[in-house]
């Protein structure tokens, strides 16, 4: 097939193009490298079914494609939160020229929605039906409800238009080619102690996550993505919880060294708990995390270690 991948220079983009051209796709990989890099491509550069094309998707592009996978847009808050408006209308236009792609050329098209969609949820570990609990006005919600219209247009070019879509809800997800300087709390940690820097807990760390290495994540797209069941929205991550006080004590475990934990301030509008209920994704797909923390620990660390 081929397949177009949007934000294809990201972490997760990138991994995600790695895995199709293995599996003997052709990709075409769209970014404007606002948090990606050529550097997480640049062993594919030359491959004879590898393109790689600037743009920004909240301008319409075509291309003669089975397949999209829609990826572009920051994810980390301080990235996301660096021009707010930027981000909504990444998420709302890209859905918008994906959607309107897709059914052009009828190809099936695939949304990275986000465990984010269920805000500081009430519901504890958040299923599918759940519909959340998002502050439409802080300073979390361009990202939350960028992405939370997006899932709506996927239901209405798919309702209206017959659009074939699948729409898949990330949980924090972690490994090779995060940025060092990306923000989110794994990379932040094992960049600080492999630097021998103290580790920035914000608020009192009770807080919890759940954290998947990127290659089951990987697994968990093209299975869903290559399936004919269900639709969407579908959980995808690792259940797995861990408070951030323990994520720190993990890292700090493996790596060793003088670090020390501080406390900073919990950002507003911080989730107090987040977990994935994956039955439906067990269920449909077979799938389920492999790789548990600390061995997916091990191998960010061993990457990180090169990249600084
Ligand atoms: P990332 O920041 O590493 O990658 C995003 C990519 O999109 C980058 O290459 C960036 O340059 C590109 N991009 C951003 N805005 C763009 C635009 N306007 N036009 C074209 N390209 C643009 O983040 P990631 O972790 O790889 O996340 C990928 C997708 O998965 C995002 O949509 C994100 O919301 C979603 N997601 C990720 C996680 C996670 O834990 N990694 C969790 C939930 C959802
Ligand atoms: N966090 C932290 N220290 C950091 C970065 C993040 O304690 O250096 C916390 C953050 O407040 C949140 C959790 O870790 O409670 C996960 O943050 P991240 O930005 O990785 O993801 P998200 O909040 O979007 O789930």
């Amino acid at each position: 097939m081929r397949i177009l991948v949007t934000g294809g220079a990201g972490f997760l983009g990138s991994n995600l193009c790695d895995r199709l051209i293995n599996d003997g796709h052709e990709v075409i990989c769209l970014d404007n490298f606002f948090t990606g890099r050529k550097a997480n491509i640049a062993h594919l550069a030359g491959h004879p079914r590898f393109e790689l094309v600037r743009h920004d998707v909240i301008d319409p592009f075509k291309f003669e494609v089975d397949q999209i996978y829609n990826l572009a847009c920051p994810a980390s808050p301080p990235h996301y939160q660096y021009n707010p408006i930027k981000t909504t209308k990444t998420s709302v236009m890209g859905a918008i020229n994906c959607l309107g792609l897709a059914k052009r050329v009828r190809a099936r098209v695939f949304q990275a929605s986000t465990s984010e969609v269920y805000g500081d949820p009430h519901v504890h570990p958040q299923p599918e039906d759940y519909w959340g609990n998002v502050n439409p006005i802080g300073r979390r919600s361009c990202y939350d409800e960028g992405k939370r219209c997006a899932e709506t247009l996927f239901f209405d070019y798919h309702r209206e238009n017959k659009v074939d879509i699948r729409v898949i809800r990330i949980f924090n997800t972690y490994g090779p080619r995060m940025l060092p300087n990306d923000g989110r709390v794994v990379s932040n940690f094992i960049v600080q102690a492999l630097r021998g820097d103290d580790l920035t807990i914000y608020g009192d760390g009770s807080q919890t996550r759940s954290f998947c290495y990127v290659d089951d994540l990987i697994e968990g797209f093209v299975r869903f993505m290559n399936q004919a069941e269900i639709v969407g929205p579908l959980n995808c991550g690792n259940p797995g919880e861990f408070t951030m006080l323990g994520l720190a004590e993990a890292v700090l475990k493996q790596v060793g060294g003088k670090s020390k934990i501080v406390h900073h301030p919990l950002p507003s509008d911080d989730p107090k708990q987040r977990r994935p209920d994956i039955s439906l994704a067990k269920k449909v797909l077979g799938w389920e995390p492999k790789i548990p923390l600390e061995e997916g620990l091990k191998r960010a660390i061993a990457y990180f270690r090169t990249q600084i």
